[in-house]
């Protein structure tokens, strides 16, 4: 699902730390993924996997290092920090929809305040969205009135609206009722094919078999494996790494 092009880094992180007090979550993270890649990030928890996420599109501040978009670094606030953003969609576990509008607006919310589109324009766009995620007839409707999976795929659908370079999911489906785990990553699949480049983190370890072109595992706020799906899951070098895969089985 990719074509590997050196040099073309979309999402870049260099020698990135970021401390929260005392504690040291991010060391020294250097991380580059390339466009129409997806990278599934995998680790215990507390090892810093959602501090990168947030800090990959600035709802996290760093104390050092630096992180680019298209070769673009994230400005500190304002409207440049917006309009960037706008090319970093995120979903988080949490779905965050807003609770007193309608599937619609929800999608065409963005578009219509961030890039300016009219309202018919971003109706047509979220429309197709809708459709392209499974849930075109619940437009109309409050996000109470769907199931979680429903909603996620609502949550997808507003962060693409956006139109963004690369998409950061974090733990998608975890709060997900498991029957309605797989209509979110089937949804997630069938983007990775279409070429969106994605950082995903994630527990579904199918997921990562069959969508991800690489696997970084994180213990204690560093990456300690850059892998292949095939090497890490047959072949992990570091001991925390045998020793997380061997808990999941
Ligand atoms: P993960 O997503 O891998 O579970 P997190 O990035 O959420 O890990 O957290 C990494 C570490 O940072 C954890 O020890 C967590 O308790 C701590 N942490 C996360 N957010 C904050 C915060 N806002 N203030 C202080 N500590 C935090
Ligand atoms: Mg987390």
């Amino acid at each position: 699902m990719t074509t590997h092009v050196p040099g073309d880094a979309l999402v870049s992180l260099n020698a990135v730390n970021k401390h929260y007090g005392q504690l040291h979550v991010l060391k020294d993270i250097n991380l580059q993924v390339r466009k129409g890649e997806v990278v599934v990030v995998i680790g215990p928890s507390g090892s810093g996997k959602s501090t990168l996420c947030r800090a990959i599109n600035r709802l996290e501040t760093i104390d050092d290092g630096s992180i680019t978009i298209d070769g673009k670094e994230l400005p500190a606030e304002g409207k440049a920090l917006a309009k960037l953003r706008a090319d970093v969609g995120m979903v988080f576990q949490s779905f965050n929809l807003f609770a007193h509008k309608t599937i619609l607006e929800n999608v065409t919310l963005g578009p219509i305040k961030v890039k300016g589109a009219s309202k018919a324009e971003a109706e047509k766009d979220a429309m197709a969205l809708l459709e392209r995620v499974g849930v075109g007839q619940q437009a109309p409707k409050l996000p109470a009135q769907l199931s979680g999976g429903q909603q996620q795929r609502v949550a997808i659908a507003r962060a693409l609206a956006m139109k963004p370079k690369v998409m950061l999911f974090d733990e998608p489906t975890s709060a997900l009722d498991p029957e309605m785990i797989n209509e979110v990553l089937d949804v997630m699949v069938q983007l990775a094919k279409e070429g969106m480049t994605m950082i995903v983190v994630t527990h579904e370890m199918g997921f990562a078999r069959k969508a991800a072109d690489r696997v970084v595992f994180m213990a204690d706020g560093q990456i300690v494996e850059d892998e292949t799906p095939e090497e890490f899951f047959t072949n992990p070098k570091s001991s925390r790494a045998k020793d997380f895969l061997s808990k999941l089985l």
